[in-house]
C-alpha cells in the first residue's frame, strides 16, 4: 500500500510519551494456558487434522491450517532447542534492563512439536548444550500469567 501524502498539508508533531494502562482477554486458547499455570501445569493445543501438539497453545496449526483447539495436558520437563545471553528479562518490563547476564532458552517440552521462550536458571552458560534435559522451576508466588514460570533448569545437575 502506498500513502500519499499532500507536501502542501501542514503537519505538526509532537514527541512524547502517553502513560496508557489497560487490560485485553488474551482468548479462550491463552486463557486455558494461563488457567494451566495457576495449578502448576502445562496446557497445549493438538491439532485435529496432522496431530501436532503445540507449547504455548494455539488455535490454527501453523503447517496445515486446521483447527488446533483441542487441549493437552503435558508434562513440565523438555530440551533445550537453543540459547541467548542477554542482560534484557523477557518479562517484567519496569526491571527489563538487568544489567546481569540473563540465559534465555527455547525450550521444546516433552510431546510438542513447538517451543516456548523461557529463562533458563541454575546453570552457567558455558555449560549449556543443545539437547539437554531442562524441567520447569515454578514462581514462588503463581498468579496465572507468564511469570508462574521462574525458569527452567538442567534435570539431576550439570
Ligand atoms: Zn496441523
Amino acid at each position: 500500500m502506498t500513502l500519499n501524502i499532500d507536501e502542501e498539508q501542514d503537519v505538526s508533531v509532537t514527541k512524547g510519551m502517553i502513560r496508557a494502562e489497560f487490560n485485553f482477554w488474551v482468548g479462550i486458547v491463552m486463557d486455558k494456558f494461563y488457567d494451566g499455570l495457576q495449578e502448576k501445569k502445562f496446557i497445549g493445543t493438538k491439532c485435529s487434522k496432522c496431530g501436532k501438539v503445540f507449547l504455548p497453545p494455539r488455535n490454527r496449526c501453523g503447517d496445515c491450517f486446521a483447527k488446533a483447539e483441542d487441549f493437552i495436558d503435558l508434562p513440565e520437563t523438555g530440551i533445550l532447542k537453543n540459547f541467548t545471553v542477554t542482560t534484557y528479562k523477557i518479562s517484567e518490563r519496569k526491571t527489563r534492563n538487568v544489567k546481569k547476564d540473563q540465559i534465555v532458552g527455547l525450550v521444546q517440552i516433552d510431546g510438542a512439536d513447538s517451543a516456548m521462550v523461557v529463562p533458563v536458571i541454575n546453570i552457567n552458560p558455558e555449560d549449556l548444550k543443545i539437547g539437554m534435559k531442562l524441567k520447569v522451576v515454578w514462581a514462588k508466588n503463581i498468579k496465572g500469567d507468564p511469570n508462574d514460570i521462574a525458569g527452567f533448569e538442567p534435570i539431576g545437575g550439570v
